[in-house]
């Protein structure tokens, strides 16, 4: 069906936009001309292999319940991923990690269709070139491999992957102690990043987002010691790299630049529970959640001397600076 579809596209000469949940693209407002592929095909599958499981996943099987299925099973490597929106087959375009975690630890394979070839072929790991929140079908080879499947090599038993300490305090606080089990860290994860609006509810006035508006900033450390002294706050959450840069949290960045949670501009706005989500209100068009994205990265950019980088996907726009689209 894929090829199908391919195929059909070609003959009309349409451009082929593959589409996963669609919790990370923004559409122009005068939309795409072109097919929109959701590629929909389910199924797992569980196999033992040697000390670990290999979890095989069709494109389309829905990221949340598949975490939560091998949390169900005892199976680690997945639970910090917990409360992600989308579908299996985007996991490895733009290496999805949360809390210390990211898929490229247990990635072991990747089905896709090549685009080029017109053949079904399967990259491992190294192939797939993981970096943080980027990968060989990010920014590599863009647009040319359709996913159709993907294999995490799970942990039977193992231990959970507690690194953040936003994450070791709500255990803390719910009682948990010693070893937690992948369900309690399961259950934290989902906690904390409902306090912040990163789960999909549609009760919840901040949930029309694409989740982080901008990708968290590495810098050198002497543009770090200048990014702290420009603010007067030494209370600046900085986090070494093994390169000897330093990651900075964007949210932060952009607070300190003088927006505010909640603020709105039009129908879009800031989200009131993380300045790193952009909202769009009722009414909102494209226009204005980049007008505002714009004025972010100009504002951080002019204090700051850091350009952040857009981490959605744009549909139907022609020029985009570094990234973002311009009206
Ligand atoms: P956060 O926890 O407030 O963290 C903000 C930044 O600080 C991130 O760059 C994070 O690095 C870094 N950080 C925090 N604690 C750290 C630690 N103990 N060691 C090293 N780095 C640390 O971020 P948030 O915006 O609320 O997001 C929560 C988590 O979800 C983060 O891990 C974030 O990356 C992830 N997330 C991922 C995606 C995605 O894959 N597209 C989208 C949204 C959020 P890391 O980014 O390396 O974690």
């Amino acid at each position: 069906e894929v090829h199908q579809a391919l195929e059909w596209a070609e003959q009309r000469s349409l451009e082929v936009r593959i589409l996963g949940g669609g919790s990370n693209i923004v559409v122009s407002d005068a939309g795409i001309e072109g097919l929109a592929l959701h590629v929909a095909i389910r199924g797992t599958h569980f196999e033992t292999e040697a000390e670990a499981v290999l979890l095989r996943a069709a494109a389309g099987e829905p990221w949340d319940a598949l975490v939560a299925d091998a949390v169900e099973r005892n199976l680690q490597g997945l639970e910090c991923l917990s409360g992600i929106p989308g579908f299996v087959g985007a996991t490895p375009i733009q290496n999805v990690g949360a809390y210390g975690q990211e898929v490229a630890e247990t990635i072991s394979l990747v089905r896709v269709l090549d685009r080029r070839s017109r053949k079904i072929v399967h990259l491992n790991n190294d192939q797939c070139r993981f970096e943080y929140r980027n990968s060989l079908f990010k920014s590599g080879d863009p647009e040319r491999y359709v996913v159709l499947e993907v294999t995490y090599r799970l942990v039977p038993g193992g231990e959970p992957r507690v690194r953040y300490p936003e994450l070791m305090h709500h255990l803390t606080e719910r009682g948990v102690s010693g070893r937690p089990s992948l369900a309690e860290v399961r259950q934290s994860v989902l906690e904390v990043r409902r306090s912040k609006s990163m789960v999909f509810d549609v009760s919840d006035p901040n949930h029309r987002s694409c989740g982080s508006f901008f990708v968290n900033p590495v810098v050198s450390q002497s543009h770090c010691d200048a990014i702290e002294s420009t603010a007067t706050d030494g209370t600046m959450p900085r986090y070494a790299q093994a390169d000897g840069r330093v990651k900075i949290p964007a949210a932060w960045l952009i607070e300190r630049a003088g927006f505010k949670r909640g603020d709105r501009f039009g129908c879009a706005g800031i989200s009131s529970r993380h300045s790193l989500a952009l909202v769009c209100h009722q009414g909102a068009r494209a226009e204005e959640v980049l007008l505002l994205a714009r004025q972010i990265r100009d504002r951080v950019e002019q204090r700051f001397g850091v350009r952040l980088m857009p981490e959605p996907v744009f549909w139907g726009f022609s020029n985009l600076d570094d990234g973002l689209p311009v009206y």
